[in-house]
Parts: C-alpha cells; sequence; structure tokens
C-alpha cells in the first residue's frame, strides 16, 4: 500500500513515537511525506520515505496531486486542532480529496494507531 505520512509541528513527537511503534508494519509499505515530517521519521527510524516538500510550501498539495491521482491508499495526518495554520485551505483541500477518492484517514494518532493494527492484520480496507 502507499500510505502518507503528514504531523503539524505540534504533533511531530507523536507521528514520530508511531512510526517508531509500528516501525516493521510501515516497513512493509510504500511511504511518502511532506518534508519535514518525513525528514524527522527517517532520521528516528530510517524508515525509507519519499518526501515532498514541506506542508506549508507545498507538500500538501502534492500529496493532494497524488489522491487526486488515485496514487495512494491510506493517508496518516496528524493536525494539530488548536493553532491555526497559514495553509489551512491546503490543508482541508488534502482531506476533502481523501473523501473524494474515499481514502482511509486518520487525523488523530488513536484512529492512526487502529488503521495500523489492522494493517499488521492484514485487514485491507478495500
Ligand atoms: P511538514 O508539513 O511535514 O513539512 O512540517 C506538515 C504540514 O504542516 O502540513
Amino acid at each position: 500500500m502507499k500510505i502518507a505520512l503528514i504531523a503539524h509541528d505540534k504533533k511531530k513527537d507523536e507521528i514520530i513515537e508511531l512510526a517508531k511503534e509500528y516501525k516493521e508494519v510501515l516497513a512493509c509499505h510504500e511511504l511518502f511525506a511532506t518534508g519535514t515530517t518525513g525528514t524527522l521519521i527517517m532520521g528516528e527510524t530510517s524508515l525509507p520515505i519519499f518526501r515532498m516538500k514541506s506542508g506549508p510550501l507545498g507538500g500538501d498539495q502534492q500529496i493532494g496531486a497524488m489522491l487526486a491521482d488515485g496514487n495512494l491508499d491510506l493517508v496518516i495526518f496528524l493536525r494539530d486542532p488548536l493553532t491555526a495554520q497559514p495553509h489551512e485551505p491546503d490543508v482541508s483541500a488534502l482531506l476533502r480529496l481523501c473523501d473524494v477518492q474515499k481514502i482511509p484517514l486518520a487525523t488523530n494518532a488513536i484512529s492512526a494507531k487502529i488503521m495500523l493494527e489492522a494493517l499488521k492484520a492484514k485487514v485491507y480496507f478495500e
């Protein structure tokens, strides 16, 4: 599966913990991430990740383009619901495209864990 990993700044620690906990599961899939999130996860886990631009610089839109083209199967986007984001329109567009394309989307760590547990158990969402 092609999986996108994205986290707003205040959620970076959570996505790193998640990636460490599910490293073996994630290693079986093709990983994509926005720039900073991808760099941090790669530094902590050594997982190979294709990195887009940083989210505020267009990375969310690049992930959105992959969604529009049907090139992603699962999105984990740990959003910070308490901080205004300069690129909020890009964030909303990405989330919307998950719904348009019917792609599973986790916006908080516990939802992401449920999805990763499902992947671990080889339960797919098709
Ligand atoms: P980043 O982007 O991984 O480059 O920080 C995430 C975002 O804010 O969309």
